[in-house]
């Protein structure tokens, strides 16, 4: 019988890029999938912890194997905020990545060390117990916003060893290098040891 996952997430964009990575191999099912419409809360203080909350969450209501994501920006500068916050970065709800993008720039005005990472972290529970990956993508901070493609920070982050922020870049080369994509590998790599 096909393998069943859960990926702890509505994302359709998420589902769709590890959907397409593991194929017919495993079947990946979504939080609508499974009928949970609970907020599951995201109350830890590390990228790995709020991961792990999601899985378990899920583990524990539903009995199933699972997995789930967290992604924050870290920079330098600012001794790794925003971090977890990274999507309530400039307060309220949340989610508004033009106040966050505003926030960070301001913060980070008249500063030359503009180093920062997107680091996501995938917690997966299997039979009860928990694994991690980790996927980082390293680069700086530019001093104004670049392009327009993508989502959240990518117009002032610039990854190392390229000439453009990942809002310039277009989806499908940022896609291949991202924190996200490098996670995502390292969960695959294991899951396919196994199938
Ligand atoms: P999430 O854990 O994937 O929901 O990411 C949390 C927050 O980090 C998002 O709301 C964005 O602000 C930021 N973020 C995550 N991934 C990216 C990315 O690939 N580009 C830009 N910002 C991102």
């Amino acid at each position: 019988m096909k393998r069943r996952l859960v990926f702890a997430t509505n994302n359709a964009h998420k589902l769709e890029e590890i959907r397409a990575i593991l194929g017919d191999r495993i079947e990946v099912l979504s939080l609508k999938d499974i009928c949970c419409e609970a907020d599951i809360p995201e109350t830890a203080d590390t990228l790995e912890g709020n991961a792990a909350l999601k899985a378990e969450y899920i583990y524990r209501h539903y009995g199933l194997d699972c997995f789930a994501d967290d992604t924050g920006l870290e920079v330098a500068a600012l001794g790794g905020a925003p971090g977890i916050y990274s999507a309530r970065y400039a307060g309220g709800e949340g989610h508004d990545s033009e106040a966050n993008m505003r926030k960070l720039l301001h913060e980070l005005e008249g500063q030359t060390d503009r180093r920062a990472q997107f680091r996501t972290a995938i917690c997966l529970i299997e039979g009860g117990r928990q694994h991690l990956f980790e996927g980082i993508v390293r680069g700086e901070i530019t001093g104004e916003r670049h392009g327009a493609s993508g989502f959240g920070y990518d117009p002032v982050f610039r990854p190392e060893g390229y000439g453009q922020t990942f809002a310039e870049m277009g989806n499908d080369e940022k896609n291949r290098i991202s924190h996200r994509a490098r996670a995502v590998q390292q969960l695959v790599a294991y899951l396919q040891e196994k199938v």
